[in-house]
């Protein structure tokens, strides 16, 4: 059960859980809180510890609200874009069709109309980086699918806010972030495990955390990365 509190101005979503210790954790993109305590903690107590804690947790959701004002791009000259974690230069090269893109030594290279409006030139970013995804993705889930132990009949790409992955365990489907192809490699293969093991275990309960720990150990590592940044795979759901 989730009871909502509100220190100070801040809404706190409090869970009691069959745990040990409350804990307490700031999520992206937009730094929503949220604590589990044990189940027989009394409200107030853990009013108080929000309360302590107050100062961690602005000092967080800055830290997140600033990662966001990061993202937006303008598609201009020599701005940085990244492919598979590593940091290029954007250059533009203007010419009538067809668009185009490609990677030269430190630059990525956006072959363009010059008129093309600004959405159009994140139009065909994104369809490339689409095209590393898909180019990407079946070998990993080639290798996955015998470790795991489960097939997959199909995967896609898509722009999500809040997740970088998510799947459909009857269809067999995963779902990954159009954003993993900005990421190092190993946070897509990361999130390509996550979901397979989600086709045997639906819940992140500790049959699902004994699974991922036993398939790829470093995963904590990896998940860590990503959730510096500003989407993060967030509850999975139906
Ligand atoms: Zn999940």
């Amino acid at each position: 059960m989730v009871t909502r509190v509100l220190i100070g101005d801040i809404p706190v979503d409090v869970v009691l859980k069959d745990i040990r210790n409350i804990h307490l954790s700031v999520y992206p993109p937009a730094g929503r809180v949220r604590i589990s305590a044990p189940s027989g903690m009394n409200i107030e107590t853990i009013r108080l510890y929000a309360i302590s804690r107050l100062g961690w947790i602005k000092k967080q959701q800055r830290k997140l609200r600033g990662q966001e004002r990061e993202t937006p791009r303008e598609y201009l000259n020599r701005e940085s874009h990244y492919l598979w974690g590593k940091r290029y230069l954007l250059k533009i090269v203007e010419r009538e069709v067809p668009s185009a893109v490609d990677v030269q030594h430190s630059s990525i290279h956006l072959y363009i109309r010059p008129d093309a409006s600004q959405e159009k030139k994140q139009s065909v970013l994104d369809a490339w980086y689409r095209k590393q995804l898909k180019a990407a993705i079946p070998d990993l889930i080639a290798l996955w699918e015998n470790r795991v132990g489960v097939r997959v009949n199909e995967f896609g790409i898509k722009k999500m806010k809040t997740k970088w992955g998510t799947c459909n365990p009857d269809a067999r489907r995963i779902w990954v972030n159009l954003e993993l192809a900005k990421k190092p490699k190993e946070c897509l293969e990361y999130i390509v495990v996550h979901e397979m093991v989600h086709l045997l275990e639906h819940h992140h309960n500790e049959r699902f955390m004994a699974l991922m720990d036993d398939m790829l150990p470093k995963w904590r590592s990896l998940r860590d990365d990503l959730n510096r940044l500003p989407v993060k795979h967030e509850e999975w759901e139906y």
